[in-house]
């Protein structure tokens, strides 16, 4: 049987303007294969599984599909976004696909302890923490097609299936499971107009959570042409302490798995501390099939921000180009001078800051990711190294240390977002302290919540003020939840999750902070906020609201006046999730700036 659907596409070289010409030629083409494989070959009986993605042109966009081996936490999604960076610069247009094996439609209600922090999209769906290294590194907004889980895959096929859409067939993992996996592939193709879409697979290969994954992406080379695809396998070099040296073993073998999945590697990037050497290098190139000027160390540097020059010395960016036959300048750096000025400022700083953060989850740093990056990009363009001291406010609250001990090393605090009742109470005591000794104070999320309750209670004498999160009997639920306001949005007593815009007062600090806009968009990710009964009792005691929602009395920026304070301010929304190193998110900035010259 012919299935022109397997045809290689041919192998042009193309040039990013050259691709919206060819893009343009090959819409008929495309309709025509549609057609014959219409009338040639989808029968009731077919073995393939093949649903059509509008839009979609075989050979138009190219793939670049990143798997890890040996151990998960590779840094997968650095490497990818990284690459990614550096094919963006030549002018491509590229999207990330993270996919993710665990059968969850999102990771909203995943444990930051075991996750790392949820990364909500502007489209309010909440991902793995990776889609905020893509949109750091690439400096673009990412929605619900960037991200896929198998749950979502799943739902898709069993949906269909109780629709009776698959017409009297048994349903299996091949095809149809793949099926749906390639038409995810197809469909961030066609839609988002792109020239190469990067893919990486969660977890190691060798997982049952992915295998679904790996079998898609062969069987999508196949289909696509060898020419269209390029494999990347991260792997790892162990270096046991009794031997000293690193070692190759344990690579070699997570890359015979992913071989024996009908994945041949392109090219191989060795994570290790310190850098691999050629012996490591020409051991798994010789057992891979890959070259061993493809075979890279991917060590350990400072920064991530450092990975995508290291890839480019490596000339893995060349080489990426050259397998998926674009031609291009290879110095070509369209969009570079921001991100060079900012790895300048990274590696040219004069002392530190130290800021103290609380929180629950303060063992697992990857819980705060994009605060920690926020604060870092503020420090840099600030010419100073970040130093964070975490601070465990449970500690606080059992009275084992006091809030003055904790914070009086620290030039400013952030008290980040977070749910539930485990260390308020020291939360509490750190915006007190904060407010009363002139210590600049971030408050994100619920630490906006708690710079009312401490606002509430200690300025304006509301007895006992709380959340209803925490204390749902007590008279001044200043924090509630108010599914009557979400009317207009029609949330009800849900979450209001992802981007929204914040109507700023003039003439306050956040408007200055904010380059005098009267509207911005930030992201959202609550289910309580403030009753708005208390609002003029707490402005009339001297807070100022300075941002609320467009028709709505839903507060969402919360300061004191520069005359009482040199910065406190609370925000409802999470402008963690918005900065970028070449876009230093201004409230983050204005922080750290508060901080230096508290130091000063
Ligand atoms: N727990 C609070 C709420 O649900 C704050 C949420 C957060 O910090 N992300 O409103």
């Amino acid at each position: 049987m012919q299935n022109l659907q397997f045809n290689a596409a041919d192998s042009k070289q193309h040039s990013p303007s050259a691709l919206t010409e060819t893009r343009e030629q090959n819409v008929s083409e495309n309709k025509t294969q549609t057609a014959l494989r219409q009338s040639a070959n989808q029968t009731d009986d077919d073995e393939f599984f093949y649903d059509d993605v509008p839009g979609y042109i075989k050979g138009k966009t190219k793939f670049v599909f990143v798997m890890g081996t040996v151990i998960s936490g590779l840094g997968k999604g650095v490497f990818s976004s990284s690459l990614a960076k550096l094919l963006q610069d030549k002018g491509f247009c590229v999207e990330p696909l993270k996919m993710e094996g665990y059968l969850n439609i999102d990771s909203g209600t995943l444990n930051p302890y075991r996750h790392g922090e949820v990364f909500v999209l502007d489209d309010g769906l909440e991902t793995d923490m990776d889609l905020g290294t893509y949109e750091r590194v690439l400096c673009k907004n990412l929605n619900s097609q960037n991200y896929l889980t198998s749950g979502q895959i799943f739902l898709k096929v069993l949906t269909k299936e109780r629709e009776g859409g698959y017409l009297g067939k048994d349903i299996q993992v091949i095809p149809h499971i793949t099926g749906e996996i390639k038409k995810r592939f197809r469909e961030i193709a066609a839609q988002k107009n792109a020239d190469i879409v990067f893919v990486e697979v969660g977890g190691t290969v060798g997982d049952l959570e992915n295998s679904h994954y790996l079998e898609a992406i062969r069987e999508f080379a196949y289909e696509e042409g060898r020419e269209n695809c390029c494999f990347v396998s991260l792997t790892y070099a162990i270096k046991p302490n009794a031997l000293g040296e690193q070692k190759s073993k344990a690579a070699q073998h997570g890359i015979k798995k992913l071989m024996s999945l009908g994945i041949q590697p392109d090219v191989i990037a060795i994570r290790a501390d310190e850098p691999v050497g050629l012996k490591v290098r020409q051991k798994i190139s010789m057992n891979s099939n890959v070259p061993v000027e493809r075979v890279i160390s991917m060590h350990d540097v400072e920064s991530i921000y450092l990975i995508p020059k290291l890839l480019q010395d490596a000339g893995i960016d060349a080489y990426v180009c050259k397998q998926l036959g674009f031609s291009f300048n290879v110095n070509s750096n369209s969009n570079g001078h921001s991100w060079d000025q900012f790895l300048t400022n990274l590696t040219s700083r004069d002392g530190e800051i130290v800021i103290g953060i609380t929180g629950k989850y303060t063992q697992i740093r990857d819980a705060y990711a994009s605060v920690i990056h926020a604060l870092q990009h503020a420090a840099t363009v600030c010419h100073k190294k970040l130093k964070i001291k975490w601070i465990e406010t449970t500690e606080i609250e059992n009275g084992n240390r006091t809030v003055e001990e904790e914070l009086k090393d620290v030039t400013g605090i952030v008290v980040p977002g977070g749910f539930g009742t485990r260390g308020v109470e020291g939360k509490i005591a750190c915006v007190k302290f904060a407010r009363e000794n002139n210590l600049p104070y971030l408050g994100l999320c619920y630490g906006f919540q708690m710079a009312v309750v401490e606002y509430a209670r200690n300025v304006c004498k509301l007895l006992g003020a709380h959340t209803a999160e925490v204390a749902p009997n007590v008279t001044h639920k200043v924090i509630d939840i108010l599914p009557e306001q979400k009317k207009i949005e029609g949330l009800g007593g849900n979450m209001r999750l992802g981007g929204r815009d914040v109507e700023i007062k003039e003439n306050t600090r956040a408007y200055k902070l904010y380059n005098n806009q009267t509207s911005v968009r930030e992201r959202f990710r609550h289910r309580y906020e403030v009753d708005p009964k208390y609002v003029e009792t707490l402005e009339q005691h001297g807070l100022i609201f300075s941002g609320k929602a467009p028709n709505q009395p839903i507060m969402q920026i919360l300061e004191l006046p520069e005359s009482v304070h040199p910065f406190f301010i609370g925000v409802q929304y999470h402008p963690e999730f918005l900065s970028r190193p070449t876009a230093v998110h201004p409230l983050f900035k204005g922080f750290v700036e508060a901080c230096v010259a508290r130091n000063n």
